[in-house]
Order: C-alpha cells, then structure tokens, then sequence
C-alpha cells in the first residue's frame, strides 16, 4: 500500500478529531470522534453515535455535516478513538471504508499502518470493492 506522510493541514486535523471526541467523550455513547477536511479547506467534524441497533460511526457524522454545509469535494478525513486514552488514530472500518469510496475515492485518510500513523487513498482501503452507483471502477 502506498502511504504519503502526514503534513501541517494533516496534523491540524488530527487536533479537530481529538478536540471533538474530548469534548463529546462518554464511555458509553460517544468514544470515537473524526474530522473531515473539504476542498474548501473547511474543516467538519462528529462522533459516533452508539445505539441498540449499532448507531453510525463518526466517519459518516463528519461526512453527513460537510455535506449539509454544501460540501462535495473532500480531501482528508481522520478518526480517534480510546476508551483509556482518548485521542489514538482508529482506521476505518469496513462500512466507512465503502463509504469514502462511494463518496471520494481520491481522498486521503488517515491511518495508523505498521506501526505509523501516516495517509493513504482511500480507494487503497478496500482493494475490489462494490461499486454501488454506477458499476464502474473508481
Ligand atoms: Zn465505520
């Protein structure tokens, strides 16, 4: 896979996530916080929603509210996570890492991967994934 190193826009987000999980953290309902960075250089951000019937990550939290502000264009997005230690670089999951497909397979996200936290595309995140929309490959 191949990574790209963090730069100061990168670490400027990083700090949203973490400041947006410290700020909602509850053990229970809120434990992971991410933060997406537009075209615009705007930056959005949410936590993740803990429910019954397994509420949404906070990936798409932060997608939803870029693109509720009118948003369509998305260069990097980060999540944090930590029960323990609230602030650490979570990868995406599955679910979210179709999602960024689906949405801006060019994007950067980023990534803790062998041992460094670092940025990779986000089409790189699931080799011969589902092409929902039109059947084409990214
Ligand atoms: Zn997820």
């Amino acid at each position: 896979m191949i990574t790209y190193p963090l730069d100061e826009t990168d670490h400027a987000l990083l700090a949203a996530a973490r400041e947006t999980l410290l700020r909602a953290y509850h053990e229970e309902r809120h434990t992971v916080g991410a933060a997406i960075r537009a075209a615009s250089g705007r930056i959005y951000t949410g936590v993740n929603i803990e429910a019954c019937a397994a509420g949404p990550c906070a990936e798409p939290i932060a997608l939803g509210a870029a693109i509720t502000a009118g948003e369509r264009a998305f260069e990097t997005i980060v999540a944090v996570g930590g029960r323990d230690e609230p602030g650490y670089v979570l990868n995406p999951c599955g679910n979210c890492r179709q999602m960024m497909i689906d949405y801006a397979p060019e994007m950067m996200v980023i990534v803790e991967y062998e041992g460094q936290v670092c940025k990779v595309r986000a089409r790189d995140l699931l080799p011969g994934a589902y092409h929902h929309f039109d059947g084409q490959p990214y």
